[in-house]
Formats: C-alpha cells, structure tokens, sequence
C-alpha cells in the first residue's frame, strides 16, 4: 500500500468510534472539486510513509483506538494490497471503514466477502449523464451502478455521500442521484468548501444556500431513508 498520510485522531470520520485515518496516495478519478491534490496528482505525491512504521503505530494505538478509515485517494486502487491490510488491520482487532468511489466493484465484493470491512463510505458523483463532468474522467457507470447494489446489499454500515458544486449539479440532478441509490438507509450532502483543489478553476465554484440545501434533501428522502447535510 502507497500510504501519504496518517491522522493519528478522529472523531468525526468513522461514525461513533475513535479512529485514525490512513490516506492512500493515487486515486483513477480527477474530480475538479477534489481537495486532496496531493494524493491524486503523482506530480504533487511525496515519498510513501514507511508501512513498517505505520503498522508499528497501529498496534502500539489498538488501547486507544476502536477503529481504521482507509481513505485517499482512492483506496482499491490498490486492490489485493488493500484487502491484505484490511485483513491484517481486523486481525490487531480493529473495525475497518473503507471509503471509494466505487469505480471497483471487485474489490468492494471482496471486501465484504472476505469480512474485512465494517463501514462501507462511497461518493455518488452526479447522475449518470454527468459523472465524466463531475469526476473529471470517463466512468463506467455499470461499475458504480454494481458498487452501490454490493453496498446496500451487503449488510455492512455504509453511507452515500455527494459532494454539491452548483456549477456542477443543478437542483434537478438529485432526482436521478436519488434514483441511482434509490432505497438506501443513508445520503450525506457535502458542501463543497474551496480549499485546496484538483483543477484551480474550482476556486470560483459555489455550493447551495441552506434553503436549496433543504430543498435537495427533501427531494433526496423521496429516494432514501436519512438524508443530512454537512
Ligand atoms: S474526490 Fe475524486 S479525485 Fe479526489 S480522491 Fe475522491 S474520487 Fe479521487
């Protein structure tokens, strides 16, 4: 695993439990909007983490520590390898969440399979006519479809989450997104916070007012069954 990044405390970004995060570097998608730059675009990676040292803190922390959020990036880009450090990471006894967006399904399906994941996080971009706008690449929308079917069937926690761009998603949009994870037990709207970013023309991109954020949700509860925004 191409490891850029450590957060060594969280309580925010595995749901109920006290995690660290571990950010894979390299990610197939190129999302404008993107803020993590410097694990998407190799001419900004700097050299991996040392995995021995990484390893070496995860079990020095397990006392402390309920849970790992794999992130990145995209983390099954590095598909056999991710699986074997899921494994590793439920075997030192903690909960693992992985997030993707979804572009591979195998891994996902192995994941769950294999039982190496207990919280599955994964983007759904755009509708489908938009998700080579949105995620800056072509996408095969057979394998997102499959990712978001393996996800709501597999029995593990998991959440869908859009980050909202108004340049990108008009109001509309959300009744085929909404379509596309149609009875899912949870939806995150994100807003989209110009910050660092994959494509600098994304400085002048916005996001939603709070009453159009609602207007969203409510149109997203048609589809799921808990939608927040945040
Ligand atoms: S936001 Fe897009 S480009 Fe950035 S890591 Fe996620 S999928 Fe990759």
């Amino acid at each position: 695993m191409k490891i850029g990044g450590l957060k060594k405390t969280s309580l925010i970004d595995f749901p109920g439990r006290l995690s660290c995060i571990v950010f894979v570097q390299g990610c197939n998608l190129r999302c404008p909007f993107c803020h993590n730059p410097e694990l998407v675009l190799p001419e900004k990676f700097l050299p991996p983490l040392d995995a021995g040292e990484i390893m070496a803190f995860l079990e020095k922390r397990k006392k402390y520590l309920e849970g790992v959020v794999i992130t990145g990036g995209e983390p099954c880009i590095e598909g056999e390898g991710l699986l074997s450090f899921a494994k590793t990471l439920k075997n030192i006894g903690y909960l693992v969440k992985i997030d993707t967006n979804g572009t591979f399904p195998d891994i996902i399906r192995k994941a769950i399979e294999q039982k190496v994941v207990d919280y599955l996080a994964m983007d759904v971009k755009g509708p489908a006519e938009k998700y080579e706008l949105v995620s800056g690449v072509k996408t095969n929308m057979a394998d997102i479809e499959e990712s978001i079917s393996l996800i709501k069937n597999s029995g593990v926690e998991y959440e869908f989450k859009t980050t909202v761009v108004k340049e990108l998603l008009r109001i509309d949009d959300f009744e085929k997104i909404g379509g596309l994870i149609k009875d899912a037990k949870l939806h995150y709207l994100q807003r989209f916070i110009p910050s660092k970013v994959v494509d600098p023309k994304s400085f002048s991109y916005h996001t939603y007012s709070d009453e159009e954020f609602e207007t969203i949700r409510r149109i997203m509860l048609k589809y799921v069954r808990e939608c927040h925004v945040r």
